[in-house]
């Protein structure tokens, strides 16, 4: 049996919420943010594994967790088959060279004081590697991997002195710089605009078989997800409600949540008209989720006892789960 990259099983994350004086007094029980509420999944070596959902739904949480920048409330997470939550500080600090981070703002997450230099050579004088000349070395190296060419006409300048895409690019060189295993890509192209995002999608499509990467890639954008990932999850409110090989879960989603998410999907041929959207009202607060079916409440096929029961996931073909009453 191959071994996954990446193993989450049942991974919780809840968020307690601050009291009021007035809840403290009156001795209410604490409240939670139930922002990832029992996950599992694998992710295999090389693959684009996406998650995918509307904001809040806790994919970036799950991404933060894994790379244990948050610290969970319950489950299990392996990395090559090592038990992340049990590394000792040396071995955390080897893990987080070998898992890396692409954060979603390319504007926010370069210090705009530093060159490209110093931002691309930081990661390697915190994990103390490389001599001074080796350090130029592989700053040159990773900026040409990604593109950004002749390396000497970038290396000066400042982040407001580069486009949104080419931020991103040096954004993707520091994580590359360690010579990583496996990267979180974090809504990496939505802050981009349209003719960039393809550029930026097929340089991590490059990059992964250059060097071997495996990406947990985190977006709400189902058109990005198809074209960029081999697997994707859908989350709503914390679990995932259908997982499965890209191309299935777009084109024949099961889920009633999937089939909404897609028919929200904005079409490029005016003629092509858009059906309703089959779901209803909006999302829960994540700290009063629903009983039963946590999608009830906005679902057109809810039937009494989604009001009780909890579906579990059921592989309803090959690698093709949903978790959903009506497959039972
Ligand atoms: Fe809808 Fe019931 Fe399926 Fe939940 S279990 S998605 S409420 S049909």
């Amino acid at each position: 049996m191959v071994e996954p990259v990446i193993r989450v099983i049942n991974l919780k994350k809840y968020f307690p919420v601050r009291a009021g004086l007035l809840d403290i007094l009156r001795r209410k029980p604490r409240l939670y943010i139930r922002a990832v509420d029992g996950v599992t999944f694998d992710i295999y070596e090389k693959e684009v594994f996406c998650l995918a959902g509307e904001s809040g739904c806790g994919k970036t949480t799950t991404g933060r967790t894994i790379l244990r920048l948050i610290e969970p409330t319950d489950g299990k997470i392996f990395f090559k088959g090592e038990d992340v939550l049990n590394y000792t500080n040396e071995e955390l600090k080897n893990f987080r060279r070998r898992a890396q981070i692409i954060f979603q703002d390319p504007y926010e997450s370069l210090n705009p004081m530093m060159t490209v230099y110093s931002i691309v050579e930081e990661p390697l004088k915190v994990h103390k590697i490389g001599s001074k000349e080796e350090r130029y070395d592989m700053v040159m190296r990773a900026l040409e991997d990604v593109e950004l060419k002749p390396p000497e006409d970038f290396i000066h300048r400042r982040p407001h002195e580069l486009s949104g895409g080419q931020r991103q690019r040096v954004a993707i060189a520091r994580a590359l710089i360690l010579n990583p295993e496996f990267i979180v890509a974090d809504e990496p192209v939505s802050m981009l605009d349209m003719s960039i995002r393809a550029e930026i999608l097929n340089l991590m499509l490059k990059l992964r078989d250059e060097h071997s990467l495996t990406y947990l890639f985190i977006t709400h954008d189902l058109a990005v997800a198809k074209y960029i990932c081999d697997r994707i999850a859908i989350m709503y409110l914390g679990k995932i409600v259908e997982l499965g090989p890209a191309e299935e879960i777009i084109d024949n989603p099961l889920h009633p949540y999937t089939q909404a998410l897609i028919a929200a999907v904005p079409t490029p041929d005016p003629e092509e008209k858009i059906g309703e959207i089959p779901i209803k009202g909006e999302v829960p607060s994540p700290i009063n989720i629903p009983r039963g079916c946590r999608f009830h409440p906005r679902c057109i096929y809810a039937r009494p006892e989604c009001k009780v029961r909890e579906p579990k996931p059921i592989e309803v073909s090959k690698g093709h789960y949903v978790a959903c009453l009506l497959y039972e």
